[in-house]
């Protein structure tokens, strides 16, 4: 049994997968303007460990993430300018070529923190007939209208419009003294925005409305239902997501086809840093490679991450940061000395379990794990399973120190009988292994070169 909080019904729940053990999973993916900062990153290791609990517990994932390369503007109220020709300005380079760098730079980071690669990654760019598509049956059934400056969702046709964020109709008039151009109602949103008269866009298609580029929630939707049918199960993202990109994304597929889009919904706290959120344009920005120029380890940010339960915010300092290196190297150092194997104890992973199950309670886990250690009623092989869902490379790092821990004398050893036989001279490699079999080694002539054996 899964227990987890979804946003919609603001309760802990257990988790019923649609179709027997089958799980479709949709997590919003990167905008690929910048890279990403270790805030957007957390949203992504959250996804992940979301997913492992999920396949630990049997079930098959099928998880989707969408790549935003086309129509996220800077102003969540679309305004503004495009993220991609912001970046394209910024580096001159065309939005092409942004996105193409940005994706890759997104694929390194996620596999640097050991994040699973979803199933598919599917670009907005690539699926703008499904977003058309999707924008004419809203059209047919009386969704949209028209303004000069695109085709948008009117909100105010759907009775439970901004149930995701119990956003309240009284709330939002209140909010209408901002401007919002030719918007019939304030939470109204693009559909498709057409290209600026006189301008001509990097990225832009023809559509029965007019030259142009999709809004940013249409390809979510889109792209959810081509790849997952709706309903599917489980629809993730940061928190920021919920009062408009997911609240749109609902509106606009359940309104298309008349039934829910997911079944739960859930998202991820904010990472802080100095107690403000870190954000793509603010002087906070910190990415992953940053961290591993000072000197951590991607995987010393993962175990950061894992101290805290996904839905309370972080706050992020290199005092933390260095905490949890040095946590996660004592945590290697303690594995390489556990027994391999202990007489079999089931409340260890049953207790473990009941932690990741009980919406994802990592911190519970780790501490867990830190107490069994200290009390030495964990083996190998039991932390080496749990690390299927921490993902910090324990049996690498536990086989990588006994390689390393080869005396460097016999290191040198080694190396020198290597030279002498690819210098054909045997007497001296004779030598050698005789002074390496005087130190207890075995020697063994491979053609990589001399391998030892202790004896
Ligand atoms: P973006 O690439 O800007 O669309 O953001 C990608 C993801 O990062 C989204 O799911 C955001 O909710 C999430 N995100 C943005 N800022 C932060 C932050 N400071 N901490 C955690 N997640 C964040
Ligand atoms: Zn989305």
């Amino acid at each position: 049994m899964i227990l987890l909080y979804n946003t919609l019904t603001k309760k802990i729940e257990e988790f019923k997968p649609l179709k027997n053990k089958k799980v479709g999973l949709y997590a919003c993916g990167p905008t690929v303007y910048h890279h990403a900062h270790i805030g957007n990153l957390r949203a992504y290791l959250f996804e992940d460990i979301l997913k492992r609990v999920l396949i630990h517990q049997g079930f098959k994932v099928k998880h989707i993430m969408n790549i935003t390369d086309v129509g996220h503007l800077t102003s969540n109220g679309d305004t503004g300018e495009d993220k991609m020709e912001k970046g394209s300005r910024r580096e001159k380079k065309s939005a092409w070529e942004i996105a193409k760098f940005y994706t890759q730079s997104f694929l390194k980071d996620t596999a640097n923190l050991n994040i699973l690669p979803p199933d598919k990654l599917p670009r907005a760019t690539d699926h703008i007939k499904e977003q058309i598509n999707l924008i004419k049956l809203l059209e047919k059934k009386g969704f949209t209208y028209r303004t000069a400056d695109g085709i948008y969702f009117d909100t105010s046709k759907l009775p439970d419009y901004g149930k995701l964020a119990r956003l309240r109709s009284q709330d939002l008039k209140a909010g209408a003294r901002v401007e919002f151009g030719e918007k019939k109602n304030i939470t109204d949103f693009a559909l498709w925005k057409f290209s600026p008269s006189g301008e001509k866009r990097q990225m832009e298609w023809k559509s029965p409305w007019g030259l142009g580029f999709p809004g940013w929630h249409i390809e979510c939707s889109a792209m959810a239902t081509k790849y997952l049918g709706q309903p599917f199960d489980i629809h993730a993202g940061g928190i920021d997501h919920i009062p408009v990109h997911h609240t749109n994304e609902i509106a606009q597929s359940e309104a298309a086809f008349d039934k829910s889009l997911a079944n739960v919904w859930m998202h991820s706290e904010f990472l802080l840093i100095s107690e403000t959120k870190m954000a793509k344009s603010g002087d906070n920005f910190i990415t992953l490679t940053t961290l591993i120029e000072k000197g951590f380890s991607p995987l010393a940010y993962r175990y950061f991450l894992l101290q805290g339960h996904y839905r309370k915010q972080l706050n992020f300092t290199w005092e933390a940061l260095e905490a949890a290196q040095t946590g996660l190297e004592r945590l290697y150092e303690a594995a390489r000395r556990l027994p391999k194997k202990l007489p079999e104890n089931k409340t260890l992973p049953e207790a473990f379990h009941k932690h990741i199950t009980n919406d994802l309670d990592l911190p519970g886990g780790l501490a867990l794990i830190w107490k069994a250690v200290n009390e030495k009623t964990i083996d190998q092989k039991t932390l080496l399973h749990f690390d299927e869902i921490l993902g910090l490379d324990i049996k690498k790092n536990i086989k990588e120190k006994k390689a390393a821990a080869l005396p460097l004398e016999i290191e040198k050893l080694v190396k020198q009988r290597d030279t002498a036989r690819e210098n054909k001279n045997w007497d001296e490699s004779d030598r050698l292994r005789q002074e390496l079999e005087q130190h207890g080694y075995s020697v063994i002539d491979t053609k990589e070169g001399t391998k030892i054996i202790e004896k």
